[in-house]
């Protein structure tokens, strides 16, 4: 005889579900109260304390927590020792558990509640039956909700030996069990910094948030080392955190040797050269004033001549792969500079995080620079002119909305950022640039909505612009690109950065 084992708090569907599962052939146990609205159905039903010889023990707090429970779902199948042990104690083989939990979540909601009635709904056993049999899903099916009744059903009409369906209630039930615990823990938590301790570890006290009247912290998920290695200077700060990260992230695009500056989470100057004191020099002189207090971000390693060049000048933060030891020792004269190493080895976190007034918005990073692009205008790029426009494309990337980046020789000239409309960020760019626009490339993270930007670029004297085209007025956009002789090249993929 095969057994189903019931225990649940949410009582809804569940005569649905014994249909199916007594109409397979199973014998049911259940709970006291479960076994009690299943005999109203009509069902037969045993109740784990004949199967346990305990009536439900200490005000019910231990019902199914018994060896002739658990031995009955945790046994494998197909190792006969197992099953020796089980028939020597008479136990029964149960191959479903259907559990649902106490309702913790909904108890702590309720207004004046109090300790007692919060830890009385802290659901022990049903946790343990649903971790039992999903660790067991080889051979036993676990259904952790009604929400699963329709699905479940499905199942067993189609015979019921889908491991793979099998495997799938099984990261259901574990990952509900684990958001229950998270809920209990929070729940203790006698202020934030207790309860984040809980899911995380603080690998950095930082001074202070954003502003003074920020408390902060840099943690990690597990005991993972940080990311990166401190070789000298002040301590960081939150701010040195977040605008080193968009740096590094930057600089990851290119292969070939460049350096970007970084200020407000925003690239200042972004340079490549096969020369790398010249692409530090290119990109610091794309513009010297914002560059004042920034973060340095390179892709090599740091040597002598360029150290010697960074310290003429007020930096925040540099960052690399790596240092010479020379390099290192001229860093030494500027105490405050702080010198990172970013860590290649670690692993990236799966996704990006950030948080609402409650809960959290994720999303996977945005990796890919274009699938597709089509020149638009009859206007043709050389070879070097599609290379400058993928330069300015991977700048204006890690751009904040609106972006757009002004370029020539792999160096930025203007950077327009955090416009509100586009317009405006195309103006500030080109001022910037100057005199140096033209014959130069812009790159804009997302499409032009209407053709007065490109009307600006041509006064300037913009040789070519890369954008993603998708606005409905993309051909009154292409006519003024090609009345003003712009290559126009359009890509399949946008990057907006909020
Ligand atoms: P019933 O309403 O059938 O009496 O109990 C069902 C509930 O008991 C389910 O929510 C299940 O998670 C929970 N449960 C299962 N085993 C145990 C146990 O050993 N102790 C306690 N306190 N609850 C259990």
């Amino acid at each position: 005889m095969k057994y189903a084992l019931i225990s649940v708090w949410d009582k809804t569907d569940l005569e649905k579900l014994c249909n199916k599962i007594v109409n397979l052939g199973y014998g049911l146990i259940a709970t006291s109260s479960t076994a009690k609205y299943l005999r109203e159905y009509g069902f037969k039903v045993k109740e784990t304390s004949e199967i346990t010889g305990f009536s439900e023990l200490i005000g019910g707090r231990v019902k199914t927590l018994h060896p002739k429970i658990f031995a009955g779902i945790l046994a494998r199948r197909d190792n006969p020792k197992d099953i020796e042990d089980l028939e020597k104690e008479s136990i029964p083989v149960i191959n479903i558990v259907v559990c649902n939990l106490y309702p913790f979540q909904q108890v702590i909601k309720k207004e004046n509640v109090t300790l007692e009635e919060a830890l009385e709904n802290i659901d022990i056993g049903g946790v343990s039956l649903l971790r039992a049999a999903a660790k067991n899903f080889p051979h036993v099916l676990v259904v952790p909700s009604p929400k699963y009744y329709e699905e479940v059903i499905d199942y067993l009409e189609k015979g019921g030996d889908d491991i793979e369906f099998r495997r799938k209630m099984a990261i259901r039930a574990f990952s509900l069990t684990s958001i229950y615990d998270n809920i209990i823990s929070g729940y203790l938590a006698q202020n934030l910094e207790e309860n984040i301790a809980l899911y995380l570890t603080k690998k950095l006290d930082l001074r202070y948030g954003e502003n003074p009247q920020q408390k902060a912290g840099f943690y990690m998920l597990d005991d993972e080392d940080p990311p990166f290695i401190q070789y000298q200077g002040k301590e960081l700060s939150y701010n040195n955190l977040l605008d080193t990260d968009s740096a590094w992230n930057l600089i990851k695009e290119f292969n070939e040797p460049t350096v970007a500056i970084i200020k407000h989470n925003n690239p200042c100057g972004v340079a490549s050269d096969n020369d790398t004191l010249r692409a530090f020099i290119k990109a610091f002189e794309g513009d010297p004033v914002s560059a004042y207090g920034g973060i340095i971000a390179c892709n090599f390693e740091v040597g002598e001549d360029l150290a010697k060049e960074v310290i003429k000048h007020f930096f925040e933060v540099i960052v690399a792969p790596s240092y010479k030891e020379e390099a290192l020792k001229i860093f030494s004269q500027k105490k405050n500079l702080r010198v990172l190493r970013y860590r290649e080895d670690i692993l990236e976190n799966p996704f990006e995080i950030r948080s609402l007034r409650r809960g959290f918005l994720i999303q996977t990073f945005n990796r890919i620079l274009f699938d597709n692009h089509e020149v638009k205008t009859s206007h043709k790029p050389t070879e070097k002119d599609i290379e400058e426009l993928i330069f300015a494309l991977k700048v204006v990337k890690h751009v904040k909305s609106n972006a757009i980046v002004v370029s020539k020789e792999k160096q930025t000239l203007g950077i327009g950022a955090g416009q509100m409309n586009r317009v405006n960020s195309v103006k500030i760019a080109l001022e910037q640039a100057g005199e140096k626009a033209k014959g130069a490339y812009l790159a804009s993270d997302a499409f032009f909505p209407f053709p007065d930007s490109i009307e600006i670029a041509a006064k300037y004297g913009i040789k070519a612009i890369i954008q993603p085209g998708g606005s409905i007025r993309d051909n009154e956009v292409i006519e003024a690109a090609e009345r003003h002789g712009i290559i126009l090249v359009m890509i399949s993929s946008r990057h907006f950065r909020h």
